[in-house]
């Protein structure tokens, strides 16, 4: 049986920094995503569960400053969507990290060094 997924809002167009930063500032940090992301039990920081990247992609847009913190929290994402389920926002995380990952990759922030870790 498949899963019903919530009509999406607004398609993301490549790594456009200000309709990412649009996209996140929906976020009501109500936290009903957390309960469901596999990543958030297995990182060190709260920036490998939804609510903590949707936090960690503001800060970086807003104020420029990339650390490895935003770069492991984007590239920790699994894409699965499992937290676009249970959305009262209806904000597409996958669809999200892939556009911040479209933007690092444009802004050639894995080139200067910035490591990427996985667990
Ligand atoms: S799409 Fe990313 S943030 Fe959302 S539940 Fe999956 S791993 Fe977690
Ligand atoms: S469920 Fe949606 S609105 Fe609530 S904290 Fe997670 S991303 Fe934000």
């Amino acid at each position: 049986m498949s899963a019903t997924y919530p009509s999406v809002r607004m398609p993301l167009r490549g790594p456009d920094p200000q309709s990412l930063l649009e996209e996140a500032e929906r976020c009501v940090y109500c936290g009903f995503c957390e309960s469901v992301c596999p990543t958030i039990r297995v990182g060190p920081h709260r920036g490998y569960g939804p609510r903590g990247r949707v936090n960690l992609l503001i800060s970086w847009l807003e104020s420029g400053a990339l650390s490895e913190e935003v770069i492991e929290s984007v590239y920790s994402c699994l894409l699965c969507d499992a937290c676009y389920t249970v959305c009262p926002a209806h904000i597409r995380l996958s669809e999200l990290m892939r556009g911040a990952r479209a933007l690092l990759t444009s802004r050639g922030a894995l080139d200067k060094g910035l490591a990427v870790r996985t667990r």
